[in-house]
C-alpha cells in the first residue's frame, strides 16, 4: 500500500523542478500549463474524473477534481492553491531555485512554501483517499489554479466569474498561508489559522507641473511635487486598530506564555514574537509602500509629470477610511488611479475549525490553534466572490528556530521534509472527518 506521506517529497521536489514563474503583472500568456497537467495526470491515475481550463490567456492551466461525499446536503469543502511562484534569481541562492533538490531534510527552490509543497500536500491526500474508495463527509473539490502571484486574472479570479459551475455548492474553503506551527515560551507549539486577509489597494500616482529647462527658476516641478507628496505618505502612520483576529492571536499566545498583552497598547506585545512580529505588526494598521517611481528623460529637462506605484493595504472594514486619509495626505495636486482587492474576514468557529484542531491535536497533541490576519492577500479573495468562506490552513509543523515568513519568495526558500509529511497525516486526518 502507497503512503500519501511517502509521495508527499517526490511531488513537492518534481512540482518545483517545473518552473511556473509568473513574470508578468498583466494576465499574458503564462507557464503553468506542464504543472497542470502533471497535477491533471496523477489525480487522472487514481480515478479522478478531471477538468482542465486553460483560462484567458495561452497556457494558464488549471485543473479542478471533486470528490463526492457522503451528505450531499452539506456544502462542499473547496480545497485550493496555486501552480505559478514569483521570479527567482538563480545567482543568489544555495541550490539552483528549480532544482527541487532534496537537502539537510529539506526540500529546495522556488515554490517550497509558497505554495508547491503544499500542493503537493493536497495531491498526496487526494490520490490517498480516491484509492481506498474513501467517501468523505461531504463532497471535496481540489482545485490547482494558475496566476494568483498576479491577482488571479487568469486563475481563480477567472474561474468564478466564467466557471462557477466548477465550485458549485462550496461554502468552505483551505488554502494557503496558515496552519504552520509556531513555538512560544518553553516550546509550546501554536498552529496559525489564517481567518482573515488585508485589502489591497494598487495605486498609480501622478503629478503634473510645468516642463522647461533645468538651468531656470522653477516653482511647479512635477517631480519635486510628487517626492514630496511620497514622502509625506512614507513617514504617514495609519490609525492602529486591533481587530478580531489579531486581539484573539495576541491573548491566546498571552495565555500560552504567561506574559500579558494590553488591547490599548498591543505594539509591545507583538516586538516580543520574535519572527513573528514582522507578519502580525503589518496587520496592526493599514499600510502603504511606495514602489515604483518614474520621471524625467534628460538631465536638464524638467518634465511635465511624474508617476509613481503605491503598493496599499487596508485592514477588514477600513476601505473607504484608507482611500480618504490617502487622499488627504497625499494633497489635491496628486492624481489617483487604483485597483483594488477587498479585504477577507471569517469568524474561527464551527465544525470545520474544530475538525482542524482535532486533526492537529492527533498528531501534535497538547498543540493549540489559533486565528491570525494575514497582511497580504491570496486567491481567498476572488473565492469570496462565491460566498466560500476562507481558512488558510496549510499545516506544517516547524522547527522553532525556522524564520518561515522570510521564505515566502524569499532567497533559499525551502520546507522541512518532515513538516510535508506532518501536513498530509493532519490533512488527511482532517478531510475524513471534515
Ligand atoms: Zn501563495
Amino acid at each position: 500500500m502507497i503512503d500519501p506521506a511517502d509521495e508527499v517529497v517526490r511531488f513537492a521536489s518534481e512540482l518545483i523542478a517545473i518552473d511556473t514563474t509568473n513574470a508578468s503583472d498583466n494576465g499574458g500568456p503564462g507557464t503553468e500549463r506542464p504543472a497542470a497537467e502533471y497535477v491533471a495526470e496523477k489525480l487522472t491515475e487514481v480515478g479522478y474524473d478531471v477538468t482542465y481550463v486553460e483560462s484567458g490567456a495561452r497556457g494558464r492551466g488549471n485543473v479542478i477534481a471533486r470528490l463526492p461525499g457522503a451528505d450531499a446536503g452539506r456544502g462542499a469543502l473547496l480545497v485550493h492553491g496555486h501552480l505559478d511562484v514569483v521570479p527567482a534569481d538563480a545567482a543568489e541562492w544555495s541550490v539552483h531555485p528549480f532544482s527541487g533538490e532534496i537537502r539537510d531534510g529539506y526540500v529546495w527552490g522556488r515554490g517550497a512554501v509558497d505554495m508547491k509543497g503544499t500542493l503537493a500536500m493536497t495531491l498526496a491526500v487526494a490520490r490517498g483517499l480516491r484509492r481506498e474508495g474513501v467517501v468523505p463527509p461531504r463532497d471535496l473539490i481540489f482545485a490547482y489554479v494558475a496566476d494568483e502571484e498576479a491577482g488571479g486574472f487568469t486563475g481563480a479570479r477567472w474561474l468564478v466569474d466564467h466557471r462557477p459551475e466548477l465550485f458549485e455548492g462550496a461554502t468552505e474553503a483551505i488554502s494557503e498561508v496558515g496552519g504552520f506551527s509556531v513555538t512560544v515560551g518553553d516550546g509550546a507549539r501554536a498552529y496559525l489559522v489564517e481567518t482573515a486577509e488585508k485589502g489591497v489597494m494598487w495605486l498609480r500616482l501622478k503629478a503634473r507641473g510645468v516642463a522647461g529647462h533645468g538651468s531656470l527658476l522653477h516653482t511647479d516641478n512635477a517631480v519635486a511635487k510628487l517626492a514630496a507628496a511620497i514622502t509625506r505618505l512614507d513617514q504617514h502612520r495609519f490609525p492602529l486598530v486591533l481587530t478580531g483576529p489579531v486581539r484573539d492571536l495576541l491573548a491566546g499566545l498571552a495565555e500560552m506564555t504567561g506574559v500579558p498583552f494590553d488591547p490599548d497598547d498591543p505594539e509591545p506585545a507583538v516586538a516580543r514574537l520574535g519572527h513573528l512580529s514582522r507578519l502580525v505588526g503589518a496587520t496592526l494598521r493599514d499600510t502603504a509602500a511606495v514602489t515604483m517611481f518614474e520621471a524625467g528623460y534628460k538631465g536638464n529637462v524638467v518634465p511635465s509629470t511624474a508617476r509613481a506605484t503605491v503598493d496599499g493595504r487596508m485592514l477588514p472594514g477600513r476601505e473607504k477610511a484608507f482611500e480618504a486619509e490617502l487622499a488627504a495626505v497625499l494633497g489635491p495636486d496628486i492624481e489617483r488611479e487604483w485597483d483594488s482587492l477587498p479585504p477577507v474576514e471569517t469568524t474561527f468557529d464551527g465544525a470545520l475549525v474544530d475538525a482542524m484542531a482535532a486533526a492537529i491535536g492527533a498528531e501534535d497533541p497538547g498543540a493549540r490553534l489559533l486565528p491570525y490576519m494575514l497582511s497580504a492577500g491570496t486567491d481567498a479573495k476572488s473565492f469570496q466572490g462565491l460566498g466560500i468562506r476562507h481558512f488558510g490552513f496549510a499545516p506544517l509543523r516547524l522547527p522553532p528556530e525556522l524564520d518561515f515568513s522570510s521564505l515566502f519568495h524569499g532567497v533559499d526558500e525551502r520546507v522541512p521534509v518532515e513538516g510535508l509529511r506532518f501536513g498530509v497525516r493532519v490533512l488527511d486526518r482532517l478531510l475524513r472527518n471534515c
